[in-house]
């Protein structure tokens, strides 16, 4: 079976504005010269320019999907949060929330973002693909129910996955989120669930502020179902693997789940503009390996990526490269131009040997 790559020309139509980096404009803030929100479509759409030249697109299973229908939305998300959304969607577009502009027809392209996730999963759960890799944008994982923030308008994941339920084609899901930011959204949604088990590893108190605590396991029925995996800043790909090894992997082998979805971040990379750590494309590699291995493992292979956030324009192709071409163990690559450089800047033995420390801590806290 394939790998199938779910994207969509006009996801990269999505247009926010008036912010310099997450700068409002206005006052003493100029605007920026090139483009101004960092959710940019640039980041997606020079991804798949660089699968085309490297001809990794045609070894995919290349697909779009139709935008997901009221009624998969509404799984999720209130009548009334979307009827706000698609009347200031239709009258021209506006602000939703926190960080979250987008102008006229928003909407639709973000119904067609979760659309993406949603048939990316229902193909991989019902046995039509072996993998997939969802290019949504705008990304899903910060926005809530009826509150959207952080670029975030719809919560594709959290979609895709009730979409699935509802079907009755997954039971148990994982999601592993390993956007820098801490995944709040995925996170509040099924906050009181067993039945999906929610990790998070973020830079800790970078977005947002007030949640990613490793204290807030989940409530009720979903206590023990959700984890935190709060990082100081500057963790590298040693550090980065080392959680992975020490919490994500045995947390999937304790909670068995019949899907893996990684919300797939680009931004924890080392010339991210909004966050400060310094994995690489070989992280990202290194990641999806151990995340295909933990599907094999546990659930016949069924693993879905989506794309969250990353903001390096120059360097987000690269590391979304290496974990499409991981992903269908693909003949195309596409070599790391920065793979030296970044190899000598990661962090020194001293801070690698403190950050096992606190990744021991929390490995005890979470899987005790
Ligand atoms: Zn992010």
């Amino acid at each position: 079976m394939s790998t199938g790559f779910f994207w969509d020309e006009r996801c990269f139509w999505h247009a926010g504005g008036n912010y310099a980096l997450t700068l409002p404009l206005g006052g003493l803030v100029q605007p920026l010269a090139a483009g101004g929100l960092p959710e940019s479509p640039e980041t997606k759409r020079r991804l798949k320019n660089l699968m085309d030249v490297t001809r990794l697109t045609a070894e995919l299973d290349c697909r779009t999907a139709p935008e997901a229908p009221r009624e998969v939305l509404e799984r999720v998300h209130p009548a009334t949060y979307l009827d706000t959304f698609k009347a200031m969607s239709d009258a021209g577009g506006g602000e939703l929330g926190l960080r979250t502009p987008f102008a006229k027809g928003g909407y639709e392209i973000t119904a067609l973002s979760a659309g993406l996730t949603v048939a990316a999963i229902e193909a991989v759960t019902s046995g039509d693909l072996q993998n997939a890799y969802a290019l949504s944008r705008p990304p899903g994982h910060h926005c809530l129910p009826d509150w959207p923030n952080g670029f975030c308008l719809m919560a594709n994941i959290a979609i895709g996955i009730e979409a699935a339920k509802a079907a009755g084609r997954a039971q148990r899901v994982a999601v592993v989120d390993w956007d820098v930011h801490h995944g709040n959204g995925t996170e509040a949604i099924f906050y009181d669930r067993d039945d999906v088990l929610t990790i998070s590893v973020h830079q800790e108190k970078n977005y947002p502020l007030d949640t990613g605590d490793i204290a807030d396991r989940g409530r009720g029925a979903g206590e023990g179902y959700n984890m935190n995996i709060p990082l100081p800043p500057g963790v590298g790909h040693v550090g980065y693997l080392e959680v992975m090894e020490r919490i994500v992997l045995p947390a999937l082998d304790r909670y068995r789940p019949d899907l893996i979805v990684v919300a797939c971040g680009y931004d924890a990379c080392a010339f991210d503009p909004l966050a400060r750590m310094f994995c690489t494309a070989e992280t990202y590699a290194e990641m999806t390996r151990q995340m295909m291995e933990a599907a094999d493992r546990l659930c016949d292979g069924r693993l879905v990526m989506v794309h969250e956030g990353g903001y390096s324009e120059a360097y987000v192709p690269f590391c979304g490269h290496a974990v499409i071409e991981t992903l269908a163990n693909a003949k195309a690559r596409a070599a790391d131009p920065m793979a030296d450089t970044l190899r000598q800047r990661q962090p020194n033995a001293a801070f690698n040997a403190y950050i096992s420390g606190v990744i021991g801590g929390m490995a005890e806290t979470l899987l005790d």
